[in-house]
């Protein structure tokens, strides 16, 4: 199979050479178990841990956790026991795929409780090991992706759920483009005409605005370079769902959201932060009340920036953030910057120990709490705080 071999050829450029003999021959074991099965879409059952292991293999995971990945139906669908995963492929692969598999075996009696549960177990089986949660969140990102397949009402509940737990999981694992695309995925299947509604508007806008964004972004440039300040400057395109959350929370129109145009600016330390700021608020004008100092106070996740808001000289608001490379790496990729970018920054070593006892205080209330629904009560307050 072409995929097979692109993933190999994609694994052999990180991994030691014995580490993608073990994946290969933990994908043609897992080939065979699934011999026969198929997804609703009509291709043969391996394809989903392929593309499961390909989306993990883009964050650099470690060989163990892209074996379970490849393995991590297998207990679910198949014959296959712990114990032979174990002896085949280690105890920590077998650990891995058992983590995966309790969460896959969830029936619920309402929705409420349905949430409640499939977050309990989501915790408890993550509790030990963040890599549960990456394959579980890439498994859920590849079932968005193939949602179409599904029949109408099971689509829909898919959706709901992949909103209302799995999106705010990733985010809270800093996991910025799961989190965007799961978002935008559950947003398309739930509401399928705002969906395309919007998603044209964006499209025709883009166009429009690509004059004035590249305007900007060179007078923002050329003003840093005068002040001395080290910077890349970059346009944002903004995701459809963020787009129709802001114009519901804040009864805006679709061409007030539009208007708002988005910048980032990378600079090579937190002082430059600071000046490119001060450089900024001298050339336009900033709207009170808007500056956000996430890099004294950073978010739950470790998200670092600085926020401000200012006003184009055609009046439009501007929203620029200002970030190190660093805060750029972690406000991409989270908890999974342990993985991609493993030899640097002690940054990325301290977001994996932070996440893990995130997890770890999440359990603790979950064994005061009388009741799953009571549980998810308190861990809303923590993954929504605003
Ligand atoms: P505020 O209104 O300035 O406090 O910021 P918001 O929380 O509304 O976020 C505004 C923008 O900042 C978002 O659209 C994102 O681009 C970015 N942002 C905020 N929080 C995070 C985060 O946790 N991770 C990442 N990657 N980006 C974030």
């Amino acid at each position: 199979m072409a995929e097979a071999e692109l993933l190999f050829k994609e694994l052999s450029s990180y991994l030691k050479p014995e580490d993608v003999v073990q994946l290969e021959s933990a994908y043609h074991f897992s080939k065979a178990a699934h011999q026969g099965q198929f997804r609703k879409s009509g291709d043969p059952y391996i394809s989903h841990p392929l593309a499961v292991t390909q989306i993990l293999a883009q964050m650099r995971l470690d060989a163990q956790a892209l074996t379970a990945a490849l393995l991590h139906d297998v207990m679910e669908d198949t014959k296959v026991t712990k114990a032979e995963i174990a002896s085949l492929f280690g105890n920590p692969v077998a650990e891995l795929v058992d983590g995966v598999s309790k969460l896959d075996r969830m029936e619920f009696q309402s929705a409420e409780d349905a949430q409640a549960e499939n977050f309990r177990k989501m915790l408890l089986a993550v509790s030990r090991d963040v890599r549960v949660i990456l394959i579980k969140l890439a498994d859920r990102l590849h079932n968005m992706r193939t949602l179409k397949s599904v029949e109408p009402e099971k689509r829909r509940r898919i959706a709901r759920e992949t909103l209302e737990i799995y999106a705010p999981i990733a985010n809270r694992l800093g996991l910025n483009a799961i989190f965007q695309e799961l978002q935008d995925l559950s947003f398309r299947h739930l509401y399928p005409n705002r969906y395309k509604v919007l998603a044209k508007a964006v499209k025709a806008a883009r166009g429009n605005r690509r004059e004035v964004v590249t305007k900007i972004q060179a007078t923002l440039q050329q003003k840093l370079k005068e002040a001395g300040i080290e910077a890349e400057v970059y346009g944002r395109e903004k995701h459809v769902y963020s787009i129709y959350k802001k114009m519901r929370e804040k009864s805006l129109s679709f061409s007030q959201v539009l208007d708002i145009l988005g910048f980032r600016v990378i600079v090579k330390d937190i002082a430059s932060c600071y000046l490119a700021l001060g450089v900024l608020h001298g050339l336009y004008k900033p709207i009170p009340g808007k500056f956000k100092d996430y890099i004294a106070i950073p978010k739950a996740n470790g998200y670092q920036s600085l926020h401000t808001t200012v006003f184009s000289p055609l009046g439009t608001p501007i929203e620029v953030q200002i970030r190190t490379r660093t805060m750029h790496r972690i406000a991409e990729s989270g908890v999974a910057s342990h993985w991609l970018y493993k030899s640097s920054d002690a940054e990325f070593k301290e977001l994996h120990q932070k996440t893990h006892q995130w997890l770890q205080s999440l359990l603790e209330s979950l064994s005061e709490s009388r009741d799953s629904v009571e549980f998810l009560e308190h861990l809303k307050v923590d993954l929504f705080p605003d």
